[in-house]
């Protein structure tokens, strides 16, 4: 993997911003970062940010979709074109997120996911799902579609739990 020295940029760091300011990537790994320059070998791809804000990528844990697509669509295609759409404005990970449903269209959210996991190369990386919903308080639904609102059943929420390994994050309501 060819090591990468971005220069110039405006960094965004935890307390405030670097400018001018470098990054060092060997291999896979950041291995360096600061105020001005350093001297990087002659191999190391250099990338001029003129300016430019450099931030560290954004985890979105709560999302529903992006360029035409649904993750209730529930097909890997429209998988793929949510993590390649957001992946272009900086999202590097992401938790796809289904709607209060029916349980048969959250055990096809599932599959779809299981199924583009494998196939997503250079999209937004799946982190797991995030399942919203159907437990939820009709006072605090949001956008949920009240037809699918119910109380939880730990025959059907325990059969989803056992179903799947990916999900990470469980929307329900406390009470
Ligand atoms: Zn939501």
């Amino acid at each position: 993997m060819q090591s990468i020295y971005i220069n110039n940029a405006r960094l965004i760091s935890n307390d405030r911003i670097v400018y001018p300011g470098y990054v060092y990537v060997q291999g896979s790994k950041i291995s360096d970062l600061g105020e001005g320059d350093i001297n990087v070998g002659e191999d190391v791809k250099k990338i001029d940010a003129c300016g430019k804000y450099l931030s560290p990528g954004f985890i979105d844990i709560h999302i529903h979709g992006g360029g035409g697509y649904d993750f209730m669509d529930a097909t890997v295609e429209a998988f793929l074109g949510i993590a390649n759409t957001h992946v272009q404005y900086g999202t590097t990970g992401m938790c796809p997120t289904s709607l209060t449903a029916e349980t048969e269209n959250i055990y096809r959210v599932l599959d779809a996911y299981d199924s583009a996991l494998k196939e997503n190369k250079q999209g937004s990386k799946f982190l797991g799902v995030h399942l919203e919903g159907p437990y939820l308080a009709m006072g605090q639904r949001g956008a949920q579609d009240p037809k699918y609102i119910r109380n939880p059943n730990p025959e059907e929420y325990k059969a989803i739990l056992a179903y799947s390994d990916h999900i990470v994050r469980w929307s329900a309501a406390p009470e």
